[in-house]
Parts: C-alpha cells; sequence; structure tokens
C-alpha cells in the first residue's frame, strides 16, 4: 500500500508538527554535535515544509534520558548546527510540551522554526501514552514523520500522534519504504542476497522472508561457521551457534525445497585472536580450521565466487559484513564485496546498522542505490513485519 507524503498535503499557514530523527552523537568535550549526517538527512523535507508556507515544529529523542530530564541529552546543540545548515534561526524550546511551548507556536509564523527539547524526557514517550501525545498532537495541524530509525518502536511522537492527527511520510521515510518494499515484495530478477554478521539467531527472520524471493543467498560473516559445521566441516574455534545447527540445516533444506541456491564460502581468514597484529593464515574450508584458530573474514577464493554469483544480478540486498570489517586485517572480504555493489548496475539495497557504516566507512555509500538509516528497523522491514511507525502513516487514496 502507497502512503501519503508530504508532497500530498498543503502545508500553507498550516502547523506541521514533524518527528525527525536527531538521535546524534554529541562530542563528549565541547558537548556539540559530533556528526550531523542525520540533520542533514532531514534537510529536504524541512526546507520543503518551510518552502511551502509551512510552520515547522520539530521533534526527536537523543539517547536514552529514561523519562527525565537529564541536560545531558538536551537537543540544545542540534538546535544551533541545524539553523547553521537552514542559515535561520531555530528556536530551541525548554520543554516538549507545555503552556510556554503552545504559546511559541502561537506565535509562529510561516517559514519558522521550532525545535522541541528531547521527547524522552518525558515517559510518555517510549510508553506511547495517549495523554502525551495528545499534548504533542495539540501542537500541529498536521504530523509529518520522517523517522524511520524509530519506526519499528510504536511511540508516542511518531505513532501516538497520529490518532489525533493526520500522518504523512516525510522525504526520508518515503524513500526508506520505496526501496525496502521492493525488495521485500517485488524486486527485478536475478535477486542475489547477501548475509553475514554475528549470529544466525539474530537474522533468521531476514533469511526465512527473503528466501520467499531470492535466486541465490551468499553467507558469510561469523554466521558462516554455524552453517558450516551443520555441514560436517572443521570450523575450528571459530564463532558457532551449537543450539542452532538444527535451524543451519533445515534452511539449507528449505532452500533446496524452493530451489534458492545458498552458497557457503570455500575459504576463509583465520587467526589466533581477533587482534590487526596476530598472525593470519588464508585456508581452504575442504581443508578445515585447524583447533585453536578463528575464522574472521571470507577468503579471497569466497570473493571471486560471490563476485560471480552477483555479475548478472538485477537486485542486491545486503545485511551483515563478511568479516570483522572494523580491523584492517579481516576487512578485505567486506571491502571486496562493498566495492563489487558500488560497481553493479543492480539496484542495490543495504540494511542493518553495521552494514551500512561499514559501506560509509570505505567510502561507497553514496555508489548505493539505497543505504538505509535505520539499523533495527531496516531488519524488521526485511523480516516482513509490519512497523508500527510506517502503519501509522495514512495509506494513499484510490
Ligand atoms: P548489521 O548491524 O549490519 O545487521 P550484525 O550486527 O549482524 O550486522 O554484524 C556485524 C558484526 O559482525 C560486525 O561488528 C563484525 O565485526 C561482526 N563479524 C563479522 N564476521 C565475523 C566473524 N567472522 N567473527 C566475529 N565477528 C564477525
Ligand atoms: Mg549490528
Amino acid at each position: 500500500m502507497e502512503k501519503m507524503s508530504v508532497r500530498d498535503v498543503d502545508l500553507k499557514g498550516k502547523r506541521v508538527l514533524m518527528r525527525a530523527d536527531f538521535n546524534c552523537p554529541l562530542d563528549e568535550k565541547t558537548g556539540e554535535v559530533a556528526d550531523d549526517k542525520r540533520i542533514r538527512a532531514a534537510l529536504d523535507t524541512i526546507r520543503y515544509i518551510l518552502d511551502n508556507g509551512g510552520k515547522l515544529i520539530l521533534m526527536s529523542h537523543l539517547g536514552r534520558p529514561k523519562g527525565k530530564r537529564d541536560p545531558k541529552y538536551s537537543l540544545k546543540p542540534v538546535a544551533k548546527r541545524l539553523g547553521e545548515l537552514l542559515n535561520k534561526p531555530v528556536k530551541m524550546m525548554d520543554d516538549t510540551i507545555g503552556p510556554e511551548v503552545e504559546e511559541a507556536v502561537k506565535q509562529m509564523r510561516e517559514g519558522d522554526v521550532i525545535l522541541l527539547e528531547n521527547t524522552r524526557f518525558h515517559s510518555g514517550e517510549t510508553k506511547n501514552d495517549p495523554e502525551f501525545a495528545k499534548e504533542l498532537a495539540k501542537l500541529g495541524d498536521i504530523h509529518v514523520n520522517d523517522a524511520f530509525g524509530t519506526a519499528h518502536r510504536a511511540h508516542a511522537s511518531n505513532v501516538g500522534v497520529a490518532n489525533y492527527l493526520p500522518s504523512v511520510a516525510g522525504f526520508l521515510m518515503e524513500k526508506e519504504i520505496r526501496y525496502l518494499s521492493k525488495v521485500v515484495s517485488n524486486p527485478t530478477h536475478p535477486y542475489v542476497v547477501i548475509l553475514g554478521g554475528v549470529k544466525v539467531s539474530d537474522k533468521i527472520g531476514v533469511i526465512k522472508n527473503l528466501m520467499k524471493k531470492a535466486d541465490t543467498i551468499l553467507i558469510g560473516g561469523a554466521m558462516m561457521f554455524t552453517f558450516l559445521k551443520a555441514l560436517g566441516k572443521a570450523v575450528g574455534d571459530s564463532l558457532v551457534e551449537e543450539d542452532k545447527l538444527d535451524l543451519a540445516r533445515s534452511i539449507i533444506d528449505e532452500a533446496n525445497e524452493k530451489k534458492v541456491e545458498l552458497v557457503l564460502p570455500i575459504d576463509c581468514v583465520i587467526a589466533q585472536e581477533m587482534k590487526q597484529k596476530a598472525e593470519r593464515k588464508t585456508v581452504d574450508i575442504e581443508e578445515g580450521i585447524p583447533m585453536g584458530w578463528k575464522g574472521f573474514d571470507i577468503g579471497p577464493k569466497t570473493v571471486e565466487l560471490f563476485k560471480e554469483k552477483l555479475q548478472n544480478a538485477k537486485t542486491i540486498v545486503w545485511n551483515g559484513p563478511m568479516g570483522v570489517f572494523e580491523i584492517k586485517a579481516f576487512s578485505d572480504g567486506t571491502r571486496a564485496i562493498a566495492e563489487t555493489l558500488a560497481q553493479s548496475d543492480a539496484m542495490t539495497v543495504i540494511g542493518g546498522g553495521d552494514s551500512a557504516a561499514a559501506v560509509e566507512r570505505f567510502g561507497l555509500a553514496d555508489k548505493m542505490s539505497h543505504v538505509s538509516t535505520g539499523g533495527g528497523a531496516s531488519l524488521e522491514f526485511l523480516e516482513g513485519k509490519e512497523l508500527p511507525g510506517i502503519a501509522s502513516i495514512k495509506d494513499k487514496e484510490g
């Protein structure tokens, strides 16, 4: 179902209550915004609202203040940075709701911007308390939801308010929905899914759901060892989820039944310790990993094999790094896959917080069709779940 967006409503003279994701890291020493990526990501929607005569009331959470006011998590530094980026004043409120905020909103003119204080200073936010949601809803005529990163949570500022105000998607939310629903429901074939990361148990939902549509699934990361061990291979002291061996076998069987090609690594990079300086070797899986050694990356033969499988793909989804990419010695596999996707003509969609971080670290994020901004939310979307923060957005009519 298509969702209504900010483009589909009249904003002129309206009080537009927008939920953004301004959960930015702050510099511990200066208290200023250390990385303004999330603020910049909201600029398109913000400018559109202002250009179309809206009075913009922004809200977001920052960190986990546990339902109490905590100056450490104030959005003040965000107001400052946003003002610089917009080149206009952003009025910072001392609270999220209440008479003072209401008075300030009353004074607003078209094109004005107000930022409410951290929504999580009120316990009603994460409890999705209807009273708190009503207080927020009082401030607007329309709700714009651009916080994809919290879409898997039913909180007052994204979901609760939608009971009292019409809720429409911002541009960022719209883009997330467009790409993620395409790969979940309607991918162009051949469709290759690449899965990695730490645990099979974290990714069962994703594997099962994407297997319904995928032609090929490539498996790397630490979770490959649970699959390899299930097939009787010697994986040494690599990370294995012993209680998930049966599950791995059943996934392999299910792939066979569904005629989905499931591809496991044929070699890997091993070391005795997860350290840059540790002695490293590359071994074939057939040969086996000796005891005392652990696999930390896919090997060069596997990279070639995966490249071949990706060659004719028209749609590629990637979730989960191929190895411990945070350590240079074990980052080659993840980098090679990222480079392959960057050069591919396929629609390329990256989900998962660490996968997005990897692609960004390699400077390849803008070479992908879409890098999801929501870690947990993108995983739940790929699992086929309905996210409360998307369900609450109005469906397009007709
Ligand atoms: P995402 O956040 O993209 O969903 P995960 O959280 O599942 O990804 O996994 C990311 C982590 O997996 C990374 O921190 C990486 O270091 C780790 N990882 C990948 N391969 C291995 C491995 N062979 N051994 C240990 N950790 C690994
Ligand atoms: Mg992660």
